[in-house]
């Protein structure tokens, strides 16, 4: 799939690289799946989306959210999506398609 890049700078200066299709739809940043509605982070701060992967924007990925959030919220992403293929694991079928979407995020499981 064809996916625009885009760069933005958080207010408390990560800068996170996030894919976009050319429809509009984001790519969740930590399952890869092309299906939320608005950027997952701006300048401005998070979205609040949740993705159906589960992961709330703003909240599981960002400290002062969730307990177990870090403060890098790249690394948030990528705990996160060991969380999934570890949950993928014991769910043929659920793997068959976190192995789908993770490719568009360069990802193979
Ligand atoms: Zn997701």
């Amino acid at each position: 799939m064809n996916f625009e890049k885009i760069i933005i700078t958080t207010h408390s200066g990560q800068e996170l690289t996030l894919l976009r299709e050319r429809e509009g739809k984001w790519v969740c940043p930590a399952c890869g799946s092309p299906e939320l509605a608005i950027a997952p982070w701006t300048d401005e701060g998070p979205s609040f989306e949740m993705c159906g992967c589960g992961l709330e924007f703003g909240f599981d990925d960002a400290k002062g959210g969730s307990k177990y959030a870090l403060e890098s919220i790249e690394l948030n992403w990528i705990t996160w999506r060991q969380k999934l293929i570890r949950k993928a694991k014991f769910d043929k079928l659920y793997e068959m398609r976190l192995r789908k979407t993770l490719l568009n995020l360069g990802v193979e499981i």
